[in-house]
């Protein structure tokens, strides 16, 4: 039997391809799985080991046991539209219209996918930076769209700002910006995101920002692209409940757009999701009007947890680079002798007893190369499990 399809597309673009034709795990669960195998504790695939707020989930289980479990609409229920809307305004001063400007998605991906099949065409550009979330690299692939990357190197992981202005042109549909960064933990700075939209405008295109860490930053503030002068008409936000209130496995995010470009998106969306899950969207509204005190707390004690795990990853013998923000912090490995961090990812499980992730799995070959001896170690996991990580990465100097 021969399997047509773009499934091969979506695998080479995010470099999943065997020649043979076959396709690898994503690198989140091969390295759950290898952590899972071993024993190890996983510092690799980002997911907390806590859960969120009790008010969260018990909304959530008041919902199912209240009935709401049947399809609720497309675009996603009225009350979770508007905690949306109203978290935009709260805390960044954005006003959407809850009935023409948010759409519920199945989690940011489906955020992701829904866009980026709405809006490119066959053989349209889109420019990310590298390293860059695994999923960007398979969905513009499955749109046919052409992936161009904009370095982020060390120190700093912030880009050149003549690389950024040489790489979007007149080809460029989209540009694709995530900050708070996965993997590097960059906050992007505000010069960098004004160049974005100038240059959106230069080139006309439209931005699309990927903002599912916007809560969890140690430093530099969050400032979510739309905001930005000139750039709300043409940004598509997105983010998702996963990161804010521990609830991965929930798959509730949504955009927040101007209503030409919602009504493009739902147009995919329905037909990729229909709709998402009913008694999940109570319990994210019920987050998203959490006091304030809530979302400085979750970035306070995750601050914490990148010192105790950074002092540890650094005693070990490891350059870090500064995380600002997300739940990630990279490392280079190469002060300890090892220069490829694939094959050290690989062995650290029986070296340390700790699971991490080469940083070039969030490249492409060609850039691959220059991240050789750097790993991602995630730090949303608890205090004693992050201190006996580092107490075990130690053992590494000996
Ligand atoms: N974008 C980035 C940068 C992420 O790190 C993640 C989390 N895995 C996602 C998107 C996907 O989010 P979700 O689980 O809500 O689909
Ligand atoms: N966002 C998480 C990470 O970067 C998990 C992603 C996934 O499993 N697809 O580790």
């Amino acid at each position: 039997m021969t399997v047509n399809g773009s499934w091969r597309r979506a695998a080479r673009g995010a470099g999943l391809l065997g020649d043979d034709g076959s396709v690898a795990a994503t690198i989140f669960a091969e390295m759950s799985a290898l952590a899972a195998r071993t024993g190890a504790i996983n510092l690799g695939q980002g997911f907390p080991d806590e859960d969120g707020p009790a008010e969260v989930l018990s909304a959530a289980v008041s919902a199912i046991r209240s009935g709401e479990n049947q399809y609720p609409p497309g675009i996603g229920t009225p009350d979770l539209r508007h905690a949306i809307a109203e978290h935009q305004e709260r805390f960044y001063e954005l006003r959407f219209d809850p009935d023409r400007e948010v759409l519920v998605t199945a989690g940011a991906t489906e955020a992701l996918a829904a866009t980026l099949l709405a809006l490119l065409e066959p053989g349209d550009e889109v420019v990310t930076f590298e390293p860059f979330y695994d999923a960007y690299g398979a969905l513009i692939a499955l749109a046919d769209g052409i992936h161009r990357t904009v370095p982020l190197r060390l120190p700093g992981f912030q880009p050149d700002l003549d690389e950024l202005r040489a790489s979007v042109t007149d080809r460029t549909r989209v540009i694709l910006v995530n900050s708070p960064h996965n993997p590097t933990g960059t906050v992007l700075t505000r010069e960098v995101l004004e160049t974005i939209v100038d240059l959106a405008h230069r080139h006309d295109a439209i931005i699309v920002t990927d903002e599912v860490y916007e809560h969890l930053t140690f430093g530099p503030r969050h400032v979510p692209i739309a905001t930005v002068p000139g750039a709300r008409e043409r940004t598509v936000s997105i983010s998702s409940g996963g990161k804010t209130f521990n609830t991965t496995g929930w798959k509730i995010g949504w955009i927040t757009a101007p209503a030409e470009l919602v009504t493009a998106v739902l147009a995919v969306k329905q037909f990729l999701t229909y709709v998402n899950g009913a008694p999940f969207q109570p319990a994210i509204a019920t987050g998203l009007r959490l006091p304030r005190e809530y979302f400085t707390g979750i970035a306070d004690s995750l601050r914490h947890k990148r010192d105790v795990l950074s002092d540890g990853l650094r005693e070990a013998g490891f350059a870090v680079s500064p995380s600002d923000g997300t739940y990630f912090v990279v490392a280079d490995a190469a002060p300890l002798g090892y220069r490829n961090a694939v094959e050290f990812c690989k062995a650290l499980p029986g070296l340390a007893g700790v699971v991490a992730v080469p940083l070039s799995a969030f490249c492409k070959d060609d850039f691959a190369e220059r991240t050789a001896s750097l790993v991602r170690f995630a730090f949303c996991k608890r205090i004693d499990v992050l201190e006996r990580a580092a107490a075990q990465l130690a053992e590494l100097k000996h």
